[in-house]
């Protein structure tokens, strides 16, 4: 990208990383900054078909280490969508494991339970799909915060530590001047921007991002994409990109490609 409208460039640099909070009691814990945030091994996953069954993710085995990305390929049923919702706790696996390396240690999301996987997805795992999914009445910065309120009663600190978390990553997507701008108001491409800054708030290790950009033009796809290649880097988060498009795969540092499910 070589504009320089400050709405299009996410800030270079950024406190956030050193706020995550890293809760290492042991020396024996593995050191998350350079470890594996997510192993899938040999997962399986089948779905009703008629009288069979489709078989949506055939035997799949990967890793993604912390501050890297992934891109699945593939073409359209090939399984994509199906591995990243295994990878995001949406969809159990019928066998396999799907190891999330947390500050806690290692959980097996392929076990976990409903209200540890719904945890989880708020504090470890960011998701960013096609379409934003944001609330069109709510503003930039509210859309962010909402995401902290889910299922609590926050206090007073909560909310201001909140409200300075969704400012600073506004911040780093380039939308910090549209904090109180309603999000109906704006682009695709920058409803998609915010839709990344949201997947931020519970600081993940793990980045999981279905197709992001085929609903934006190429420009505004080619500033998520900085920004999502740019965010596994800086804040030290695993990502997992589904793309079709190989210009986008091969800027990510490795890439699997799917056909019925399998790796190929
Ligand atoms: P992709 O994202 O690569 O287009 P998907 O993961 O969406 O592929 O689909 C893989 C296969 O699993 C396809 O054959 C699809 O029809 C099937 N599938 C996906 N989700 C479901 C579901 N919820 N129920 C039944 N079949 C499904
Ligand atoms: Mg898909």
């Amino acid at each position: 990208m070589s504009s320089a409208a400050p709405l299009d460039r996410p800030a270079p640099t950024s406190p956030l990383y050193t706020s995550r909070n890293h809760t290492m009691t042991t020396s024996t814990l593995p050191d998350t900054r350079t470890s594996t945030a997510l192993h899938m091994d040999d997962v399986l996953l089948t779905f009703p078909d008629g009288d069979s069954r489709v078989t949506a993710v055939d035997h799949v085995s990967l890793r993604i280490d912390r501050g890297h990305s992934l891109a699945v390929t593939g073409p359209s049923g090939s399984g994509k969508s199906s591995l990243l919702a295994v990878a995001a706790t949406l969809t159990r696996p019928e066998s396999g494991h799907v190891w999330l390396t947390t500050p806690d240690g290692e959980v097996d999301l392929a076990t976990v339970s409903r209200p540890r996987a719904a945890e989880l997805r708020r504090a470890e795992i960011g998701i960013v799909f096609q379409q934003s999914n944001l609330l069109d009445s709510l503003t930039a910065r509210e859309q962010l915060e909402s995401m902290a309120w889910l299922g609590s009663r926050p206090s007073r600190t909560r909310r201001r530590e909140t409200r300075r978390r969704a400012d600073e990553l506004l911040d780093v997507v380039g939308l910090g001047s549209a904090a109180d701008r309603s999000v109906g108001a704006l682009s695709g491409g920058q409803r998609q921007r915010i839709a990344v800054a949201r997947a931020l708030m519970g600081s993940p290790s793990l980045l999981l991002a279905d197709e992001p950009t085929s609903a934006l033009d190429s420009e505004a796809g080619a500033a998520v994409m900085d920004l999502l290649l740019g965010t596994a880097a800086e804040f030290d988060v695993a990502l997992m990109l589904v793309t079709h498009d190989p210009a986008v795969a091969a800027r990510c540092d490795s890439m699997v490609r799917l056909v019925d499910g399998a790796m190929v």
